[in-house]
């Protein structure tokens, strides 16, 4: 049985995470396929890029080009989780997140759409980072081990929040970014310890939505802003670095190949599929 769970770090800077010390991103990638040189949209700010991480297109189509998400398209362009309920509804589908845009919204079309399963908004500003992603992290481990999801969505926020209150890469990012690796450990450790793991055929997919400069700021062009990480782990993931290009928009198509779901033409999707064996 498919199974897919998408961990989303917020605001990772490939280049600073290879600095920290993070054992279980680099279990994962031990067990599979990543690329330090992956790329995100422009602009390189959470709200376009999390809508192509989420859709599997880039913002000419999805049509959000700030954090206003003014212009946005979700209902032709839905994220890969409704994708999911429209073409399969028998599947079982979760998404927990802490920045509110991904998961409210004043017309009732949230990045994360309604027709998820289960779904665990929580507010991040108002609870404090570390807390809404330990507790994020808890709502899903819950959900792990109690029900039988199919695809699952676990945003952290707390590394790109920590930078940008900082306005700084340094320590208190770098402290960030080992606590998310930690949360990445108890999400893994909840997948494995599902009673019927042996049965089941996990791909566990990371990623960031953009990069940063040394004063925590993004949303322009350099290197530094648009180039993010990839990682797809697991028995049908392939092994090694990654040397395709790789983009924002390739994962959410990764997934739903490793779900068996085709796509079809007609959602005129811009990524491919990128890690899987076959
Ligand atoms: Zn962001």
């Amino acid at each position: 049985m498919p199974k897919v769970l998408v961990i989303g770090i917020d605001g990772v800077r490939p280049d600073v995470l290879a600095e920290v010390p993070t054992p279980n991103l680099d279990a994962l990638a031990a067990e599979g396929a990543f690329t330090a040189r992956a790329r995100t949209s422009l602009p390189s700010v959470s709200g376009p890029a999390w809508s192509s991480m989420l859709t599997g297109v880039w913002p000419d189509k999805h049509g959000v080009t700030d954090n206003d998400f003014t212009g946005k398209r979700y209902e032709e362009f839905p994220d890969f989780l409704t994708r999911i309920e429209m073409v399969r509804p028998e599947l079982h589908t979760f998404a927990v997140a802490d920045w509110p845009p991904l998961m409210n919204a004043d017309d009732g079309r949230p990045t994360l759409g309604v027709t998820i399963d289960e779904r665990r908004p929580l507010d991040g500003f108002e609870l404090g980072w570390v807390e809404a992603d330990t507790r994020s992290v808890e709502l899903a481990v819950e959900h792990l081990g109690s029900a039988d999801p199919d695809a699952l969505f676990v945003y952290l926020g707390n590394p790109d929040e920590t930078s940008h209150h900082f306005r700084s890469i340094g320590e208190e990012y770098r402290a960030a970014i080992a606590l998310a690796d930690e949360h990445v450990g108890l999400l893994v450790a909840a997948v494995r310890a599902r009673a019927t793991y042996a049965e089941e055929d996990w791909l566990i997919l990371s990623s960031t939505d953009h990069g940063r400069l040394a004063n925590g700021n993004h949303g322009g062009d350099t290197p530094e802003e648009r180039t993010i990480y990839y990682l797809v782990s697991g028995p049908s993931a392939s092994r090694g670095e990654i040397t395709d290009s790789t983009y924002i928009v390739d994962l959410p198509v990764t997934a739903l190949a490793h779900l068996g779901i085709e796509v079809d033409p007609a959602w005129r999707l811009d990524g491919k599929v990128v890690g899987l064996a076959r």
